[in-house]
């Protein structure tokens, strides 16, 4: 054996924490990290939630897991409080984001297929996208650094830039079935795609006969100040990936969809084991519980003003290091002028986690129950790194 018994597919840091306490991580020695990555948009509501902890623990001793060949009540009941709170009739789960995308797409193709058009099964998709490591969710995300070595890419994905919904127009082709993008996109490098670029895909949809699937797994629950990116714009999709923020933790991802799009959906034609399980809809339920209280959101949206405008000061302050501060709510990147891995490692060593993104971002995701105390020491950290990769003032010339 070769360095570690793990597949070597991460570039881990030397990090490792033995317990969280909100937006901190704590590692064996003690050492406290304010956690601004949150688990690239998982810990919604920071690790160890009181509400959350007690919800996992409840479900342990009660029933860990029964197959879907029966009913499972928290299922039911999360399902009826998302549908409630969307676009949608209707909801399968699954474990992760990448499930919750194949569902979405398999839905699609099902509802042209029933729909007597068999011959649509394409997906058209956009540059920067993430939707997943499956073959087929690599196929969608389009990039080459995904797809290399896996044999042929999946069939079905048609790629145009990012924004261009001209382009999207002229993909279409009497074999598409489907239009799939996410509202604001993270690994992309926290790019918001307009209410206007998302309203006309609405329309191209509805005239084609297509359906409009959103991409939810990182910009959903609660992360922009709304449960819902799409929200925003005011245009609802047919379907909607889900997962991340829903779970807290665990592992939860779903696929919502309207009546009309989950017609070809009927009985066998998808499954799932673990997919639903009652300790994911236990925790998934109190993250609801929680995200939909009264007031919450809108202090989301509170506080990520305050972190913006504290982020926009610091960029002000070293235009050498940071070029702009881009994103939506708790959704937030800093495009660098160095390296983004660079300002990523600064921040490490100021014990402030962060991910990076596409673009030369540096992506800030805390926890959505970041206080406004966490949120200064965060801008703090962030001008500290700042500074120790701003050059030196140039010194003033020396008078001959
Ligand atoms: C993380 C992510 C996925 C994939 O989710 P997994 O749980 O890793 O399978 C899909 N889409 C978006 C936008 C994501 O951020």
């Amino acid at each position: 054996m070769s360095g570690s018994a793990l597949f070597e597919t991460f570039a881990r840091a030397p990090l490792s924490f033995e317990r969280g306490e909100g937006c901190w991580l704590i590692d064996a020695e003690g050492r406290r990290y304010l956690d601004f990555a949150g688990g690239i948009a998982v810990n919604s509501l920071g690790h160890s939630h009181p509400a959350l902890v007690a919800a996992l623990t409840e479900q342990a001793g009660k029933l860990w897991h029964v197959s879907n060949l029966y009913e499972i009540p928290g299922q039911t009941r999360l399902a009826e409080r998302l549908v409630a709170s969307t676009f949608a009739d209707k909801v399968f789960f699954t474990n992760s984001g990448a499930e919750a995308l194949e569902c979405a797409i398999k839905t699609a193709r099902r509802y042209q297929y029933v729909s007597g058009h068999p011959e649509r099964f394409r997906t058209i998709t956009f540059e920067g996208a993430f939707h997943g490591r499956t073959l087929a969710t690599i196929a969608a995300g389009g990039q080459a650094k995904y797809l290399e070595g896996f044999g042929p890419k999946v069939e079905g994905f048609d790629q145009v830039p990012f924004g261009d919904i001209d382009a999207a127009e002229k993909a279409i082709t009497p074999e598409t079935a489907a239009i799939l993008i996410e509202p604001v996109q993270g690994e992309g490098g926290i790019r918001e795609v307009s209410a206007q670029s998302l309203k006309r895909l609405r329309e191209l949809c509805d005239s084609h006969g297509l359906l409009l699937i959103f991409d939810e797994v990182q910009c959903g629950i609660g992360r922009t100040g709304k449960l819902f990116a799409y929200e925003r714009s005011g245009v609802a999709p047919d379907l909607m990936a889900i997962a991340k923020g829903i779970g807290g933790g665990f592992p939860v991802g779903a696929c919502l969809a309207t009546d009309a799009a989950a017609v070809g959906m009927t009985p066998g034609v998808h499954g799932t084991t673990f997919g639903g399980n009652p300790l994911a809809m236990a925790v998934g339920n109190a993250v609801l519980d929680v995200v939909l209280a009264d007031g919450f959101l809108d202090d989301v949206a509170r506080k990520a003003l305050l972190l913006k405008q504290g982020l926009a000061a610091v960029a002000d302050e070293f235009p050498e290091v940071i070029e702009d501060i881009r994103g939506v709510g708790l959704m937030l990147g800093v495009r660098c002028r160095i390296a983004n891995t660079k300002l990523m490692a600064a921040l490490r060593d100021e014990r402030m986690l962060t991910v990076t993104a596409g673009d030369n971002v540096v992506r800030l995701l805390p926890p959505l129950v970041v206080t406004d105390e966490e949120i200064r020491e965060a801008v703090m950290r962030i001008r500290n790194a700042a500074a120790t990769l701003s050059p030196p003032v140039a010194p003033v010339a020396a008078a001959q």
